[in-house]
């Protein structure tokens, strides 16, 4: 099969296709849309889901050493001035003397506006917390901020884990959820929002031991990216010089990956020593310490932190999930389906007409791992035919208790697939007169069963298919 990877285009392409079928709409569109926020649809949500929860899985579930929470998001304010967000966490700010739009000064290259040549201003720092007030009155004293990481969530709540779960270090604690930065300049799609979701964890250990646990979990984000369908080409692990790291990190990783728009940051991991346990132990008054449970001594744990964005996750499963395959190189099964329906061009002039116009030749597909697919099965009437459909929805009901499925009988069954194959739906179930043992008692009971990738077809007893889905799903 041809792939045609034009990462020129890529991302219109994905953007459009996710607008398309569902995955991502614009936010708030029907009000002409809010700048840069955006909708998961029902796709995209299925999607998404399935990154958190695996995540979940993988790092809270089947580890005895990692206990998960979910810490509010409006936190009392101290917090933030005790993490430093309050003084230090901002941009450099920019703005055009001409045209008035603001730009982050270490994202633009030149010393002119990007967008009008016009001259700029000196940088100033721009404190990226979004306010808002708790209360009826919106006074000073009521100011409170969302959170603008789950990392803070973490350290408050260390001492509430460390004594409900009596936990021994190393230990960790994992938080999956909502952030909140107001950017100075958001943009490429879900790449940069205003409100993203993050996945991190804050493993508390002692600080001899630091850099064994920096690499084990360097190891575990990097196995993450390879079971998440990343090619390896595409990543890059910068380890952050002295002096370019926040201050209190010892060690910082930023793995970033080729997006079309360029190498960026995808996650971060940091060795953040006990800089915020001993912070919000200064500022809270409250002893934070660990008692080791042999010597009795008392010491702040240290941190190694990894840190997940699931937008950019889901980013980056899109972008390396989509393919166009020339249709011509499909199975023999597709092409005659294809020739049936009249859309394979037979003729020299008809294939350098189809060509031409583009039609009917290159396949869309989103070639999901398997785990990630929203959908993973479709299941197909050949028509809408009553004795079809009915069948078709017992199939479906007996399928949905196991596996995410999909029933469709609209349109044709090659447009069908074909919607299958952009949502990357990896196996569609074809339910037709065969399965009702019009055309005999041998294909009674049976369905086709279609694989996204190969397009291959197969005859499945009912009685074996859910355990040969759970097979080929697994
Ligand atoms: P950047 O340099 O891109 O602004 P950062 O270094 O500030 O990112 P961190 O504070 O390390 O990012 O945040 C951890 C992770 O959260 C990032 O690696 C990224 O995946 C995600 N993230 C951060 N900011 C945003 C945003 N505005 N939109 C979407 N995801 C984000």
């Amino acid at each position: 099969m041809t792939h045609d990877k034009d990462t020129a285009n890529l991302m219109e392409k994905v953007v459009s296709l996710c607008k398309r079928r569902g995955f991502i709409f614009p936010g708030s569109e029907i009000y002409g849309g809010l700048a840069n926020s955006w909708d998961y649809g029902p796709l995209g949500v299925e999607l998404k889901n399935n990154i958190k929860q695996e995540w979940w899985k993988r790092f809270v579930h089947q580890r005895t050493d990692v206990v998960g929470i979910d810490s509010a998001l409006v936190m009392n304010p101290k917090v933030w001035e005790a993490s430093g967000h309050l003084s230090n966490f901002s941009d450099p700010l920019v703005e055009c003397k001409k045209c008035h739009n603001r730009f982050r000064a270490d994202q633009i290259e030149g010393k002119d506006c990007p967008d009008c040549g016009g001259e700029l201003t000196k940088p100033q720092q721009f404190n990226l917390m979004f306010k808002t007030f708790i209360g009826p009155a919106e006074e000073e004293a009521n100011v409170a901020f969302f959170r603008p990481e789950t990392a803070q969530g973490m350290f408050v709540d260390f001492k509430n884990v460390l004594e409900t779960t009596r936990r021994r270090l190393p230990f960790g604690i994992a938080q999956v959820g909502k952030s909140f930065r107001n950017e100075i300049t958001p943009g490429n799609f879900i790449f940069r929002t205003r409100e993203f979701e993050q996945m991190e964890i804050e493993y508390f250990i002692e600080a001899k031991d630091w850099e064994k646990y920096f690499d084990h979990w360097l190891g575990e984000m990097k196995q993450w990216l390879t079971d998440l369908g990343v090619a390896k080409e595409k990543l890059h692990f910068d380890d952050i010089p002295d002096g370019e790291r926040a201050h209190y990190s010892k060690r910082t990783v930023d793995i970033e990956y080729d997006f079309p728009f360029g190498k960026k940051e995808l996650y971060g991991l940091a060795y953040r020593t006990d800089f915020d346990l001993k912070n919000h132990m200064d500022k809270s008054g409250e002893d934070l310490r660990y008692t080791d449970p042999v010597s009795g001594e008392k010491f702040l744990p240290h941190v190694i932190e990894p840190t997940w964005g699931v937008d950019r996750s889901v980013l980056v499963a899109l972008l390396e999930a989509y393919h166009e395959e020339n249709i011509e190189s499909g199975t023999p099964q597709e092409k005659a389906l294809l020739k049936k329906q009249g859309k394979l061009p037979t003729t020299p002039a008809a294939k350098a007409l189809a060509s031409a116009k583009g039609e009917a030749e290159t396949r869309v597909v989103l070639k999901f791992p398997k785990w990630l697919a929203p959908v993973k099965v479709a299941i197909l009437p050949l028509s809408k035919k009553e004795n079809l459909s009915a069948k078709a929805k017992e199939i479906y009901a007996m399928l949905a208790k196991d596996f995410v499925c999909e029933y469709d009988e609209t349109q044709s069954i090659g447009k069908r697939y074909r919607r299958q194959d952009e949502i990357g739906t990896p196996y569609c179930v074809t339910v037709d007169f065969a399965t009702l043992g019009e055309e005999g008692d041998e294909q009674k009971d049976t369905v086709t069963v279609r694989d996204r990738d190969t397009m291959t077809q197969e005859r499945i007893a009912l009685a074996d298919l859910s355990e040969y889905l759970r097979k080929k799903l697994s």
